[in-house]
């Protein structure tokens, strides 16, 4: 039993294991395109990355965020998801 447990997620940028809580949820929208799950609760497909830019453009770079949510990512829709998810890290 381990139902005390935090759920872990998988970042699709590294590979890595982290808390639900501390990794940014990306959902499929109706469209096929991605946005960025500030919730945490959205309904739909999701996928999650770690909060660091480094994460974010392994995602992307491979499409491994884009086969984790089932779509493929048109260069419109992948460069409004990086944009979204640069404003919520507060990148420069
Ligand atoms: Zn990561």
């Amino acid at each position: 039993m381990d139902g005390d447990r935090l759920p872990e997620r998988t970042c699709v940028g590294c590979r890595g294991r982290g808390p639900k809580g501390s990794l940014l949820r990306v959902v499929r929208t109706p469209e096929g395109g991605a946005r960025v799950d500030r919730s945490g609760r959205a309904p739909g497909r999701g996928a999650y990355v770690h909060p660091a830019m480094d994460c974010v453009r392994r995602a992307m770079r491979g499409g491994a965020l884009a086969r984790s949510l089932r779509t493929a990512l048109g260069q419109a829709q992948a460069a409004s998801l990086v944009q979204e998810l640069t404003e919520v890290l507060g990148a420069p």
